[in-house]
């Protein structure tokens, strides 16, 4: 599942004990390390390369995937048969021979605000306004973190004269980027499941390198990781609108608005789509409400920044992937599908299930009955509900019946 992000696919930590309880020093690691030297290397060149943060964790399996078969047997996963996967619970299993996890955390963390700041400028639009997460703005985060880790990568093996195994995963492979990241010291897993920086907050895209190299982890054996600061705030838990989080530090994924919009194929069930609202990609809320992203350093990093949308006529205010426009997004062919989100992350959830998002949102949409706006929403509503794919069309139909429900 996409970078709750890393999303995203960064998504799905699942703690089902306090994670308090499983902070103990995990270096178990025997033979010769190479140098602490090397390991800052690598960590000053990642920064060099763009990284906002790097740390080296030991390629070990984490008391935390002791919990994932339970999880999973939960049914928390829903869809998602990937998560099963058996190499995802040891980070040896894809590599044998590994002895090091470099996890690297990049800032997507861009200007405009919150989802639950911008009740105000939704209403400074005429027409209804959808949320699109706030990873998915710009250009597909797995084409930016693929482009530096490789360098890195390459680096790494200019540095290092002996022959070694090295594989890269930016949400593309069987390693809990997360849980690994909580082991290199980068930061705890909060409440909300997703990992926090004391400094950088939670807006944070995450990836990998595995590697055989035995290399000095960022924490001394000693040292336990960064401890966890939620303290007794419980926002993430109370704001959830479909209840994902079942409990601190535990996430149902399959309640959860990111995987209902992005990862589920065919129809969302009944009882989320009010609770939706108006997410046609992802949400952000569990980070939005999170007290230590209030001062989170905003990325200026042009990739992230939201693309343009055509500008709808006789609109005003320009369209972007920020706030865009429902109807527009629902009245999407195909074929412009595959144009808007060439190299984005949004294609993830093709496009029947962007509309069948957007159908949704607009059920949700508060338009004065009787206005221009909301026959206009009615006649696309009434199109796609004649659409030929069978989720569009329930869809829609489901949100024919709620505007005309909520306007008597
Ligand atoms: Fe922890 Fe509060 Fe943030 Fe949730 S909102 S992750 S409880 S600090």
């Amino acid at each position: 599942m996409a970078p709750r992000p890393s999303r995203g696919a960064f998504f799905f930590a699942s703690e089902l004990s306090n994670p308090r309880a499983t902070q103990a020093p995990l270096n178990e690691m025997s033979d010769r390390l190479l140098s602490p030297v090397e390991s800052a290397w690598i960590r000053d060149r990642a920064r060099a390369l763009g990284f906002d943060e790097c740390g080296v964790a030991p390629a070990e399996k984490f008391p935390e995937l002791d919990n994932f078969s339970e999880w999973l047997e939960r049914g928390y996963g829903g869809e998602m048969k990937y998560l099963e996967d058996p190499r995802r619970r040891d980070p040896r299993h894809p590599m044998p021979a590994a002895r090091s996890l470099i996890v690297c955390a990049l800032n997507y963390n861009g200007e405009p605000p919150y989802s639950t700041e911008c009740e105000t400028a939704v209403s400074d639009y005429a027409s209804p306004r959808g949320w699109i997460s706030r990873y998915a703005w710009g250009d597909d985060y797995h084409e930016v973190l693929w482009e530096k880790l490789n360098k890195l990568a390459a680096e790494m093996r200019a540095h290092f004269p002996e022959p070694f195994e090295l594989r890269a995963y930016a949400d593309t492979g069987p390693i809990h980027e997360r849980v690994a990241a909580k082991y290199a010291g980068l930061g705890w897993l909060g409440r909300n499941t997703l990992l926090i920086s004391q400094s950088l907050g939670s807006w944070l895209f995450l990836c990998v390198i595995l590697t055989s190299l035995p290399l000095t982890p960022t924490l001394g054996p000693a040292d336990a990781p960064p401890p966890d600061r939620c303290g007794s705030c419980r926002r993430c838990l109370v704001a959830c609108p479909t209840q994902a989080i079942v409990e601190p530090y535990l996430l149902d994924a399959s309640r959860c608005i990111s995987y209902l919009t992005i990862e589920l194929r065919g129809s969302i069930p009944e009882e989320f789509r009010e609770p939706m609202g108006r997410h046609v990609f992802g949400c952000d809320i569990c980070q939005d409400v999170c007290p230590w992203n209030r001062k989170s350093p905003r990325t200026n990093l042009p990739e992230f920044r939201p693309r343009a949308l055509q500008t709808p006529a006789g609109e005003s205010a320009p369209d972007s992937l920020y706030l865009p426009d429902l109807l527009k997004i629902a009245n999407l062919s195909l074929q412009e599908f595959r144009e808007v989100f060439r190299s984005s992350s949004i294609k993830r959830t093709k496009w029947a299930g962007l509309v069948r998002n957007a159908c949704i949102a607009l059920g949700n949409s508060f338009v004065r009955p009787d206005s221009v706006r909301q026959k206009q929403i009615v006649s696309v509503l009434d199109k796609l509900s004649r659409a030929d794919d069978a989720t569009i069309r329930e869809s829609a139909q489901w949100a024919l019946s709620r505007i005309q429900s909520t306007a008597q």
